[in-house]
């Protein structure tokens, strides 16, 4: 057992099984005498890692028959181009809502390919919140309406399914990905690199369903083009075979969890403990709407920043490792993705508690 718990935001605690297994067959997978590192990954062996991988991840989030899985490279960062690239099919504008930093990020992105309709924006409110449903602005010709279910920086994340009307619902799952149960048919597509709660950075997962496929420009780079990484099941070029058999991995420890839906009441269990001990304290303080808080990553405040320091040290003494939040916001983040274990989290509230008995 290792005696620390990392609240990374990514890349990211995995689940220690999973990287006991993963040393264990590091030199040898499986009686073949080689590591998935340095097997071909056209080959037998790969091959059957990587139609696993993507058969568990398939019957995990129930991903329909109408909809492709892709195992690409270039981070959720990339498909903020290769969304607007493939899926304006010649309209004029997609609608994006903004709930902070990342929904900044693939808006700047998205308006080198077209025009963006802001259709709704939680700027008003410091981006503390996920503007209601009801006040969205949406373009009934939009070629799709693009939204982050979870902004891992804010700390702010949907917890009801958005709806979109007539247009794809578009969605960058990047740090909510698997920690909850999430209906990938009202989607028409679902995005997000590896490196939060799935596996090792290197690795970004896109679900697309069929009829969003094909679009893109001519002109359109063979890599960039969903047509072409689907046509040739995500091997058009060397995939990054390590990360897939990781992910691999982490998929079937999630089933032995019980799968999403019970890994969902681990995550709720989990969030609640740490939210519950920042309402009842002044000295602690989170600035989201109580509606719209992440399961997955925490940020908090203490009463007096000049403390900052003093509380990352005193973590970092009991083993609690990368609570320094985001270099745009300060204070603290903590990030408790699947496989962070409820006793971290139980650690971190005795942590916060002893700190603040102590300079509160
Ligand atoms: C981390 C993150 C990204 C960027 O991911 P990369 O794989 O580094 O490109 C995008 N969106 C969200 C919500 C993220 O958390």
């Amino acid at each position: 057992m290792r005696q620390i718990f990392n609240f990374s935001a990514g890349p990211a605690v995995l689940p220690e099984e999973v990287l006991q297994q993963a040393a264990s067959e590091m030199l040898d997978w499986q009686g073949c005498g080689q590591s998935v590192m340095e097997m071909s990954h056209r080959g037998k062996e790969y091959m059957s890692i990587h139609a696993q991988a993507e058969a568990d991840l398939r019957r995990l989030m129930c991903i329909p028959s109408n909809s492709k899985l892709l195992f690409l490279q270039g981070g959720a960062t990339m498909q903020f181009a290769m969304i607007p690239m493939n899926l304006m099919r010649g309209r004029a504008s997609a609608d994006y809502v903004h709930t902070g930093e990342w929904s900044k990020k693939a808006i700047k992105e998205a308006k080198l390919f077209g025009k963006v309709n802001i259709a709704a924006s939680a700027e008003d409110r410091s981006f503390t919140y996920v503007p209601p449903q009801a006040s969205w602005k949406l373009d009934p010709d939009a070629a799709y309406v693009h939204l982050c279910m979870n902004e891992t920086i804010g700390g702010v994340e949907f917890n009801r399914e958005p709806d979109a009307g007539e247009a794809p619902l578009v969605a960058d799952v990047s740090s909510t990905f698997l920690s909850r149960p999430i209906d990938v048919s009202r989607y028409g597509l679902i995005y997000g690199g590896a490196q939060k709660n799935i596996g090792p950075a290197g690795l970004t997962i896109v679900i697309v369903r069929d009829d969003l496929i094909g679009h893109a420009p001519a002109g359109t780079p063979t890599m960039l083009d969903y047509r072409q990484q689907a046509d040739n099941d995500s091997m058009l070029n060397t995939p990054p075979t390590y990360a897939i058999y990781i992910a691999g991995l982490v998929f079937q420890w999630l089933e032995r969890q019980g799968g999403v839906a019970a890994i969902e009441k681990r995550n709720i269990e989990k969030a609640q403990l740490l939210y519950d001990y920042l309402d009842s304290t002044e000295f602690y303080a989170n600035p989201v709407a109580k509606a719209d808080r992440s399961r997955m990553n925490v940020p908090f405040t203490l009463k007096d920043p000049a403390l900052d320091d003093a509380f990352l040290a005193g973590a970092k003494a009991r083993g609690l490792l990368q609570l320094k939040g985001h270099r745009s916001v300060g204070g603290m983040r903590a990030s408790i993705y699947n496989a962070m274990p409820i006793e971290g989290v139980r650690a971190l509230v005795d942590h916060m508690r002893e700190f603040e008995k102590k300079y509160g």
